[in-house]
């Protein structure tokens, strides 16, 4: 199995993690990039990618992707080597003092220096406990535990299943493009914003969305490559069939710190406690910033976590090239490599 060396190792391609590889660049450090999720841009891209941001400096609204897309545009002058669809899943020293870094597919990717941009750890759906569910999890499936493209709901009928923020949000917009909206909760009153709510119900009593309650998810059918119902059931076991073309799940995001918890960093809980001045953890060479780390005063923000990459990125130089005095430039002075 492939082992790579480089200047920095960045774990998470969130907006953290991108932005690391933008402000290691500046500095003249080279970085691979690993994540577990199959494409960049961390919750951005996972969670929300078409909801504006409003508190990204400069841009009055931007959409989440579109800020990805942005920042990816930003760092790929400086060259990274992305690893998708990887977990780290191991941290060790070598004998010369790099870090060896172990991905979940057996590679090794050996740096002198680690920045943790991991978020909230490794994310992933709640499933519902469906028998076959994953068959249909796939791209042509019909089940999504996350809206990347509302486009491609137009005109199809889709079972919304769930309570919270994501599931009466989406009802509410994609009712404006599905042919049918059905809501499947199993109680009548919803855990979401109470406009939310409102707008809901209002939709519900105007027909444009089916509230199918009290009732929870039983079953799905399909021809084993796309599913075709959803089936629901009350707690009394009478079961109703639903015909659907997709099938959102949204019972919120398991988070886990995953195997960062094991590679023996200064942790509270759940998050990585380092220096806000240099954002190192209490372990030489391997930094944390974004969502990850934690230190008096923290604001979970992408606009904090810029700023956290610069510092990073600035406390990693000497450790990668302890020979050399780095100097600080602004970019309006060094530029950036040609794209
Ligand atoms: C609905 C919603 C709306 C939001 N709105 C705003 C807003 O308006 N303004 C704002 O500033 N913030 C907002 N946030 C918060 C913002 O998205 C986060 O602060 C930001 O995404 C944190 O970025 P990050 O790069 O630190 O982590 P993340 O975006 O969580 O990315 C971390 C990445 O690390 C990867 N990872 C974790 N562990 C491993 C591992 N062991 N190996 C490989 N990869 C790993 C994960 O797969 C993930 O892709 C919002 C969040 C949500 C959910």
């Amino acid at each position: 199995m492939a082992t790579h060396e480089t200047d920095v190792l960045v774990v998470g391609a969130g907006p953290a993690g991108l932005f690391a590889v933008f402000e290691c660049g500046m500095v003249k450090l080279k970085c691979h990039v690993v994540d577990a999720l199959d494409a960049i841009g961390g919750q951005c891209r996972a969670l929300y990618p078409e909801k504006p941001i409003y508190d990204i400096p400069g841009h009055p609204s931007l959409l989440a992707g579109e800020l990805i897309e942005r920042l990816e545009a930003q760092a790929a002058p400086f060259a990274p080597v992305f690893h998708l669809g990887r977990q780290m899943v191991s941290l060790a020293r070598d004998r010369d003092r790099r870090w060896r870094c172990g991905l979940s597919d057996g590679s090794v990717i050996r740096a002198a220096a680690v920045i943790v941009a991991a978020g909230c750890g490794a994310f992933g759906p709640n499933r519902p406990p469906l028998a076959g569910i994953e068959t249909y999890e796939g791209d042509n499936g019909g089940v999504r535990y996350f809206v990347s493209r509302r486009e491609e709901f137009r005109a199809k009928r889709v079972v919304i299943a769930g309570g919270g923020d994501s599931a009466v949000d989406w009802a509410i917009s994609l009712a404006e493009i599905a042919a049918k909206v059905m809501v499947v909760h199993r109680r009548p009153k919803f855990r979401a914003a109470p406009d939310s709510e409102a707008r809901l119900k209002t939709l519900a009593d105007q027909g444009v969305i089916e509230l199918v309650v009290p009732y929870q998810l039983h079953g799905i059918e399909g021809d084993g490559q796309r599913l075709t119902a959803v089936v629901v059931a009350t707690l009394d076991g009478a079961t109703r069939r639903l015909e659907a073309d997709f099938l959102l799940p949204f019972f919120g995001l398991a988070m886990e710190l995953g195997p960062i918890a094991e590679w023996g960093l200064g942790l509270d809980s759940g998050t990585v406690v380092v220096d806000p001045a240099t954002m190192a953890s209490d372990t030489e060479g391997v930094f944390a910033i974004g969502d990850i780390c934690r230190y008096p005063g923290k604001l979970k923000l992408i606009l904090t976590a810029f700023a956290e990459a610069a510092r990073a990125a600035h406390s990693a130089h000497p450790i990668v090239h302890p020979d050399q005095a780095l100097h600080f430039e602004y970019s309006t002075t060094s530029g950036v490599p040609a794209g």
